[in-house]
């Protein structure tokens, strides 16, 4: 049986050097990236997964779920924006928001800047995720209490699976395809997103490191290009990832340009110039 509950012992990801505790992520059998830790906030297993949250000297307080490290206080807010404000900007009316995953609440966060936004269901298969970073993490996840978004603790794979033709804008923000997110980044799910959608909607997701996780990303693509008729990949800078240059991958039914002509958000990363640059990918990603 799984341990779940609170922890006494320090798990295996955490070590002790010469008196300074740091987090060894495992990123690949000869790249493991450590960060000095301040401070073990809180560290709890779920039935799916080993949820800490970090405070470290570089980053600031940190999502860890099974020793990875999801977020920071440092840069979360460029993934977050990115995945939220680029698809947001693109569907013309976006009233019913779907997120996937998304547990430290960052996504939702900069999706409720969104007024004409009617609601938006966030889909967390780990409870304990939403709990930990309203909490602990509010640089990220800003305590988040707006009551258009539903909360929803289910899987995702799930939640997609018997609903037609009703959201405008779907956001995939799964961990690594590994554990509970594995799913995510098959096929089956991605049809599944697509009935999930109205006729005009658009979805996006995380699709990983462009260097690192080629294969992955570009397998997710190839889901998303058998579906929509307009694809487009973007990247963004997140040094909280592995190599820090991260890519997203956005399936478009209908619409596939940017419509705002200012953007007005109150943003850190994010700006309207951003909106469009952020097409403009590497020539080796061109020739995929
Ligand atoms: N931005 C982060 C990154 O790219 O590493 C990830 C954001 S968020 C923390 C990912 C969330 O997806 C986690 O909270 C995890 O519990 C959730 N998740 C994983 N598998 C899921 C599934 N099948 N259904 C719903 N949520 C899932």
């Amino acid at each position: 049986m799984k341990e779940v509950g609170r922890l006494n012992q320090t798990p295996e990801f955490l070590q002790e050097k010469n008196g300074d505790l740091w987090l060894i992520e495992d990123e690949r059998e000869n790249m493991k990236v450590s960060y000095r830790i301040k401070e073990v906030v809180f560290s709890e297993k779920s039935p799916f997964q080993h949820v800490m949250i970090l405070d470290s000297y570089d980053f600031g307080r940190m999502l860890v779920l099974d020793g990875v490290v999801q977020t920071t206080s440092l840069d979360g807010h460029i993934y977050n924006e990115m995945i939220t404000h680029i698809p947001l900007s693109i569907h013309p009316n976006p009233e019913r928001v779907l997120i996937i995953g998304g547990g430290d609440c960052g996504a939702a966060r900069e999706v409720c800047k969104y007024e004409n936004v009617k609601e938006i269901d966030m889909v967390e298969i780990d409870e304990l995720v939403v709990d930990a970073c309203k909490k602990y993490l509010p640089a990220v996840s800003g305590n988040l209490s707006d009551p258009r978004v539903n909360f929803i603790f289910n899987d995702g794979i799930k939640h997609v699976e018997n609903i037609r033709d009703h959201y405008d804008v779907i956001i995939v923000d799964s961990s690594d395809p590994v554990g509970p997110a594995r799913a995510l980044f098959e096929k089956s799910f991605y049809e599944n997103i697509h009935r999930a959608l109205k006729e005009d909607g658009l979805m996006v997701c995380q699709s990983q490191s462009p260097l690192f996780h080629r294969s992955v990303m570009n397998q997710t693509i190839r889901h998303i290009r058998d579906l929509y008729p307009a694809v487009k990949v973007y990247t963004a800078t997140v040094p909280t990832y592995p190599g820090g240059f991260w890519s997203f991958t956005l399936g478009s039914k209908n619409y596939d340009q940017v419509y705002v002509d200012r953007f007005e958000k109150d943003t850190k990363y994010v700006n309207h110039s951003i909106l469009t640059t952020c097409f403009d990918v590497p020539a080796f990603l061109k020739h995929d």
